[in-house]
Order: C-alpha cells, then structure tokens, then sequence
C-alpha cells in the first residue's frame, strides 16, 4: 500500500494549526487565516523583536553609562583646575 503523500514538509508540519472558523491549514505565527481571512492566535510570536521593557532597560543603560561618562570628564577637568 502506498503512502499518502504528506502535503507539508516534515518541518513546516509541527507549525501547521486548524483554522477554528473554516478549519483550513495556517501556519502557527499567522494573524489570520489564508483562507477565510478569519482572525487567529498566533503561536510563538516573534522573540526577534525588542519587547518595549527589553527597549526601556537598554536605555536605561545607555543613560547609566553616558552618566558614568560624563563624572569621569567631570572628575578629570575638576582635577586639571583645581590641583
Ligand atoms: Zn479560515
């Protein structure tokens, strides 16, 4: 008996999910069915992208180092002045 022949490739299977309106195949980071239009869940949505806390901490650092910066300039010319 022949095997039915997969209509995805092995990797691409484990990302396949049912649409709950019409019940066609979508892939899991899709925002809406290619068939229906409906809207999905999205699974495993994107890390690549910077989350706004992951963007806040960045800049936080950035202030901290430009801070330390700036003291030590301070600290240099204060010196250079006034010994
Ligand atoms: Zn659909």
């Amino acid at each position: 008996m022949e095997q039915e022949k997969p209509k995805y490739p092995k990797y691409l299977l484990k990302h396949i999910v049912q649409c709950p309106h019409c019940g066609a195949d979508a892939l899991d980071h899709m925002t809406s069915c290619p068939k229906c239009k409906g809207e999905l869940e999205p699974r495993g949505y994107s890390p690549i992208i910077a989350t706004p806390t992951q963007k806040r901490i960045k800049k936080i650092l950035s202030i901290i180092l430009y801070g330390i910066l700036a003291v030590l300039l301070i600290i240099v010319l204060y010196e250079r002045f006034f010994s």
